[in-house]
């Protein structure tokens, strides 16, 4: 097999959990040498993924082969991988010695043989002369390292990592990341390596894959990932964005925060809502001047070390701004962005769209549950239909009780004056809110929507 050519082709693979969805229609292609990331949020399917690259768990639909033969089926320990997981599942009664070799030993392999192979991955690790240590003496990176080199003691094709530095601290975290570089090249090969660090993702890669709510969102390049975003969703994930609401008024030409500017994107047709995704550090800051786009007023300096990250509000909208320079709080700047630096994106959707059932004229069911809506022509109870809520209408409470129906808060993007947010309902269903009011992920809501709110369309 040459360098470059795949060895691992995802298909069209599904996953459920009963009638949940944790993988919706992932397709994905892995080198043979590569470094790829799986990157997403809490619960969008990561784990999931790589245990099924594993064997650990079975495709509900579609097909995974490596080296071109399909191992949908084959059972987990007849796969060319090895995985490191998180909590690292070292055998506490055992040596360092005798954790590498317990896979060998099992094999009945030599024991010249055997004490051969886990000197030189102890190497690779690391960690010589440390083979008769009890691993409860070890460190949480030590500890790390011995799981590594009982993975690549088996020599296997694939290694699958599962978040393997997330219990490690800071430090210790950022050493071993160069440590896990460094070791793919010298072992030569593919490590699939899932997290949801965003910065981890960026160090490590060759290749990252973003993920959210089981769909991939993205497959790139750190560099591509970082620099062209396909939409608001890995924008937000990869590093700190401005991210607006925008009218597209024509080729190279968008509206947002109150005003026009010239940008390089085409092809999205006249009056074509998007979002306008502007890094901080693409945002020139200066006293006001002629050149000023926008004017504004600090509201926030922070010191990050290298730049200064700054907030600036202007005609109610807030532009988060990395400069050398620092403005004071309260001072008058003026603010430009170039038009390369203004990334337009395709929006996702521009209202909620549900289906839903007449009850009778001014009734209507959806989302499992019955709504007031204002009276209708033209429909009569029984009448399948669909229904629009515009993200500002949905009003979501403290109190769960207050609601019509029960939701968790589950993603929350700041659009310069308000939030947008995701919200998980009970009825399996997500429900998206534009909102001024602050709100935290994970909160629980009541989620009621007025008559006003409601567009039945036939
Ligand atoms: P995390 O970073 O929190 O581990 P993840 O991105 O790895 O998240 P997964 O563990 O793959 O996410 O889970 C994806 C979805 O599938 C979640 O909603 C999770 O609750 C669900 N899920 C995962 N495993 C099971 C299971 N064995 N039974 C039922 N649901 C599951």
């Amino acid at each position: 097999m040459q360098e470059n050519e795949s060895i691992i082709e995802i298909n069209s693979v599904y996953k459920y959990f009963d009638d949940k969805i944790a993988l919706d229609d992932v397709s994905l292609t892995i080198k043979k040498g590569e470094f790829v990331t799986i990157l997403g949020p809490s619960g969008c399917g990561k784990t999931t993924l790589l245990r099924l690259i594993a064997g650990f768990q079975t495709v509900s639909k579609g097909e995974i082969s490596i080296f071109g033969s399909d191992i949908t089926h084959i059972p987990p320990y007849k796969r060319p991988v090895n995985t490191v997981f998180q909590k690292y599942a070292l055998f506490p009664h055992l040596n360092v010695f005798d954790n590498i070799a317990f896979g060998l030993k099992l094999k009945k392999m030599p024991k010249a043989q055997i004490e051969k192979k886990v000197k030189a991955s102890l190497k690779m690790v690391g960690m010589t002369d440390y083979e008769y240590r009890d691993v409860d003496t070890l460190s949480g990176g030590q500890q790390q390292r011995v799981a590594i080199a009982r993975a690549i003691v088996n020599e296997p094709e694939v290694l699958l990592l599962d978040e393997p530095l997330a219990a490690l601290d800071l430090k210790m975290r950022k050493e071993m990341q160069l440590e896990l570089k460094t070791m793919h090249k010298s072992l030569g090969i593919t490590f699939i390596y899932v997290t949801h660090d965003q910065e981890e993702a960026l160090t490590l890669s060759d290749t990252i894959v973003v993920m959210s709510e089981g769909r991939i969102q993205q497959i790139g390049t750190p560099i591509d990932i970082y620099n062209e975003p396909t939409n608001s969703f890995v924008a937000n994930f990869i590093g700190e964005s401005n991210i607006f609401n925008g009218i597209m008024l024509d080729d190279r030409s968008v509206s947002f925060c109150g005003r026009t500017f010239d940008c390089v994107d085409e092809g999205f047709g006249q009056m074509a809502p998007v979002d306008v995704v502007i890094r901080p550090e693409d945002v020139y800051i200066f006293p006001v001047s002629e050149a000023a786009q926008l004017t504004g007023i600090v509201q926030s300096t922070l010191f990050k070390g290298v730049h200064y990250e700054m907030a600036v509000l202007s005609g109610g909208y807030e532009f988060l701004v990395q400069d050398y320079h620092s403005f004071e709080v309260g001072s008058e700047v003026g603010l430009l962005v170039k038009p390369v630096d203004i990334h337009i994106m395709k929006k996702e959707r521009t209202c909620n769209t549900f289906e839903g059932k007449m009850i009778d004229t001014s009734k209507v069911e959806f989302l499992g549950c019955q709504f007031d809506c204002l009276p209708q022509s033209g429909v009569q109870a029984g009448d399948k239909v669909t229904v629009e809520v515009d993200f500002g209408k949905v009003i979501l409470h403290d109190n769960a009780v207050d609601g019509t129906l029960v939701g968790e808060v589950k993603y929350i993007l700041y659009k310069g004056d308000h939030y947008h947010l995701t919200v998980w309902s009970d009825w399996d269903e997500d429900i998206f809110v534009d909102t001024t009011d602050v709100w935290d992920d994970g909160d629980s809501v009541g989620i009621t929507i007025p008559p006003d709110g409601i567009r039945v369309i036939k």
